[in-house]
């Protein structure tokens, strides 16, 4: 049986819960001690039979190999996730957890105009992914107004100088 060594936690080797697993303390000196800073307990020292299990880690500090069951923990996997602790003494998170696919509304999550945002309706990206359309479409006639218009006055000079050259043998013609 394994308990988990975080404070106020309640997990247990023996519930089972799912999808938590226990894991035991760094070997490292410095970066146990930055896991026991976390943890609030500078005064303790972890023995080999030690374990805090997987809820205080972030999502991304914890993976899963294919071949086997066991969840396992990065290199530069840290603690930082204790809803027990009272709230002064919470470490801070480096990273919001990732849990829902939507990003939460706020300052970071303001995007350039044109960029589809994941959180509008599927409507109004099909809206604007046709708006967007529409002013490369418009850009598109600009630019192509702008080729006419120069071969067009292309067009006038040659006509200037043809009408000269008419004139000139006319006259020549005249002359003769
Ligand atoms: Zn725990």
């Amino acid at each position: 049986m394994v308990n988990c060594s975080a404070f106020g936690c309640k997990s247990r080797s023996e519930k089972k819960e799912a999808g938590i697993s226990f894991h035991s303390f760094p070997k490292d000196v410095e970066k146990c001690k930055t896991w026991l800073d976390n943890m609030k307990l500078d005064k303790w020292e972890p023995t080999k039979f030690s374990r805090i299990c997987s809820k205080h880690f972030e999502e991304r500090y914890l993976y899963q190999s294919e071949s086997e069951s066991r969840i396992r923990l990065l290199n530069e996997a840290i603690p930082t996730i204790f809803p027990e602790l009272p709230k002064h003494l919470q470490p801070k998170q480096t990273v919001k957890r990732a849990r829902s696919i939507f990003p939460e509304p706020g300052p970071s999550t303001v995007q350039p105009e044109m960029q589809p945002q994941t959180t509008e309706s599927p409507q109004k990206t099909k809206l604007r992914m046709k708006l967007l359309e529409v002013a490369l479409r418009s850009k598109e006639k600009t630019r192509k107004i702008r080729v006419l218009t120069q071969s067009l006055k292309r067009y006038k000079k040659k006509v200037v100088s043809l009408k000269n050259i008419i004139q000139d043998l006319k006259r020549k013609k005249i002359v003769a």
